[in-house]
């Protein structure tokens, strides 16, 4: 690590997505982990200051999440990154995917109240919701004529 990770970090895309995913770790882990004893993030990226002045707080579980998907993020060897969720190269262990993708779930219309919205809807689109949806109310056209 050492190097190459700053090095990665210094990408404002990187830096930009590693936030963004602190941010929704961060609404997750208030409302799912409430009863959990929390701390700003003490990474690897936190001790670049990725994170500006909204270091997320957050449980031991999600620091490590957090962590995790820093040294995801920052060696991803796609240049554009894809949209995690369209990604074909599964990078993330299984149960670290899974832990990201209640976060996604959970943090993604919240944001929007966070005044994350842009960073929100960018997650919010997400293709599959998006088209299950639109199947859906195709659906309920076909019925109503
Ligand atoms: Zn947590």
């Amino acid at each position: 690590m050492g190097d190459r990770f700053a090095e990665r970090m210094a990408d404002p895309r990187v830096a930009g997505d590693s936030r963004l995913l602190g941010d929704f770790t961060a609404i997750y882990c208030r409302g799912r982990h409430a009863g959990t004893a929390r701390h700003p993030l003490a990474s690897a990226g936190a001790a670049l200051h990725v994170y500006g002045r909204r270091v997320p707080v957050v449980c031991d579980a999600c620091a490590e999440l957090l962590a995790y998907a820093e040294r995801r993020r920052a060696f991803c060897p796609k240049d554009p990154k894809p949209f995690c969720s369209y990604c074909d190269t599964h990078c993330y262990r299984p149960e670290m995917r899974e832990a990201m993708r209640d976060v996604m779930r959970y943090a993604g219309p919240r944001s929007m109240l966070h005044g994350h919205a842009i960073a929100g809807i960018r997650h919010l689109i997400d293709g599959r919701r998006a088209k299950k949806e639109a199947a859906a109310r195709a659906a309920q056209e076909g019925e109503r004529s």
